[in-house]
């Protein structure tokens, strides 16, 4: 059984997000998506909501499994049995650092390869980080999130936006 993990924050997924996922799964006999916690990044959303709206997302992809970590990503391979990391790459400024992220995944896990696939036109601009801007000015989330998310973030947005007033 050929397993690729795809890595991410994922705070929350969006359209670019799922449509790797969507090609990623298309290219491998499982795929994991696995939210990373990144203790330093305090994020909208939870690492176990983070997890539902994933699940939520993907409901519709039979070979794809949503799962989080907060240890190694060399370790959390090997212990799942994957051999494919799978990183979608915007444009060069992703380059960098994710070449950086494989070359050191590879050292940790020496049978570890990173695959990158090129982001659809239509997301390049796409980011977590961009969302959550629209989110806070009450733009329409429709074009840029999974349908089955959309309210869950404009409800998270009232909720954190009334707590600070
Ligand atoms: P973000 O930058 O949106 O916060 P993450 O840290 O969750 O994203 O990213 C996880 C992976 O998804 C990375 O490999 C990142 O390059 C990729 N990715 C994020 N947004 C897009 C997009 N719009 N199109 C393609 N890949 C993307």
């Amino acid at each position: 059984m050929r397993t690729a993990i795809y890595p991410g924050s994922f705070d929350p997924v969006t359209l670019g997000h799922l449509n790797i996922i969507k090609r990623a799964a298309a290219c491998f006999d499982r795929l994991i998506v696995c939210v990373m916690i990144n203790s330093k990044k305090q994020g909208m959303f939870t690492p176990q909501e983070r997890v539902e709206l994933l699940r939520k997302s993907t409901a519709r992809f039979p070979n794809v499994e949503v799962d989080y970590s907060d240890g190694l990503l060399a370790a959390y391979a090997r212990r799942r049995r994957a051999h494919v990391v799978v990183k979608g790459l915007r444009a060069v400024s992703d380059f960098e650092q994710e070449v950086q992220m494989a070359v050191i995944n590879r050292k940790l896990n020496p049978g570890l390869e990173t695959m990158f696939l090129a982001s659809s036109e239509k997301y390049t601009y796409l980011s977590s980080t961009i969302v959550k801007e629209m989110a806070r000015y009450g733009a329409d989330l429709g074009e840029f999130l999974p349908r089955e998310i959309v309210e869950d973030v404009n409800r998270r947005m009232q909720e954190l936006q009334e707590r600070k007033d």
